[in-house]
């Protein structure tokens, strides 16, 4: 069995240990396509949030408590640029997850695309999935916001770090998206999914800037036998996190209702042909899309692992 992964950053992470335990137990192989809206180039450095997280995650290397960066991490280089006024300062680089963004972005100057520097990065962490990012180009997630007086577009980790997700927004916008292809491989292995799963990741801001890639959103909704997601939303609020901020600029119900009808039906145009939920939420309709209750909180690998196995054989 093939199966493959929407996925963002922390959330996306978490979902894809239990994908990886189910996958190991019915010998299936997993690719993972990642967004990208998240990077940005910081201090010289081209960093990618969350394909990090997912490879530090799967790695073995993550921070358990935050969520993000590396395991037994020292703060030296932040104090030290901070002591010269170096901007930006409300975005801590860890020194372990600095050599990260050295060697990714050596890589990246010295020509290789961003799939091929994923994969090198890759080898060593051994996560057990295909890590592939949504596209090798430059495709960023900015909100459209009003900050001192005036209508600006910010980077989206400005808006989500700097400004906690508190500032009026507009809209979000994919810049870079109309040119950006899908990088080598994820438009074939999205074709010979199985199944393919939309992550529990934040739907505007980790799920549609993959899904803004041309040809992506195609190949999802004519390839995969079955398209099945997983609500981050339970009981109308985000288990972790700001995604209620982000529903709220788009217009869609914070619920897993809500989501659920953004991504809609693939027999009508749009993603799911199924839809897991929470226990909280079985009462949850989407029109024309198979909709399951079962625990959904991703507590331990092996309570993500049988989330996975629910949401697989849903249909
Ligand atoms: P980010 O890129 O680091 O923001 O992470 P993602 O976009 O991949 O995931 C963020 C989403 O994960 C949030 O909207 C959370 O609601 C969701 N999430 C976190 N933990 C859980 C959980 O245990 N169960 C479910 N269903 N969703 C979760
Ligand atoms: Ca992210």
């Amino acid at each position: 069995m093939r199966i493959v992964v929407l996925t963002g950053g922390v959330g996306g992470a978490r979902f894809l240990l239990g994908v990886r335990a189910y996958a190991r137990a019915v010998g299936a192989e997993v690719t993972a396509v990642v967004n990208v809206g998240d990077d940005l180039r910081l201090h010289g450095l081209r960093v990618c949030p969350d394909l990090d997280s997912v490879m530090y995650t799967l790695g073995g290397g993550a921070d358990p408590e935050r969520g993000w960066g590396r395991v037994d991490e020292s703060w030296t280089v932040k104090a030290e640029l901070a002591a010269y006024g170096a901007e930006p300062s409300w975005f801590g680089l860890g020194d372990r997850d600095l050599a990260t963004h050295l060697v990714r972005t050596t890589m990246l100057d010295a020509g290789y695309p961003l799939h091929q520097v994923t994969e090198a990065l890759a080898t060593r962490w051994q996560p057990g999935v295909r890590l592939l990012p949504a596209t090798d180009d430059r495709l960023e997630t900015h909100a459209i916001t009003d900050l001192d007086g005036a209508r600006r577009a910010i980077h989206f980790q400005e808006w989500w770090v700097r400004h906690r997700a508190q500032l009026p927004t507009h809209q979000f916008v994919f810049v870079g998206a109309d040119t950006a292809e899908p990088a080598p491989g994820v438009t074939e292995a999205i074709g010979a999914a199985d199944v393919l799963l939309v992550a529990p990741s934040n739907p505007v801001v980790s799920i549609a800037p993959i899904l803004a890639v041309p040809g992506l959103r195609e190949a999802v909704t004519d390839g995969p036998a079955r398209v099945v997601g997983v609500s981050p939303i339970i009981g109308g609020a985000p288990v972790r996190g700001m995604a209620d901020r982000c529903l709220a600029v788009v217009g869609v119900e914070c619920s897993a209702a809500g989501v659920g009808g953004l991504y809609g039906s693939r027999a009508t145009g749009g993603l799911l042909d199924g839809w897991l939920v929470a226990e909280e939420d079985a009462e949850t309709l989407v029109p024309d899309v198979t909709v399951r209750a079962v625990p959904l909180r991703m507590t331990d690998e092996a309570a993500t692992a049988a989330m996975v196995r629910a949401a697989v054989e849903l249909m």
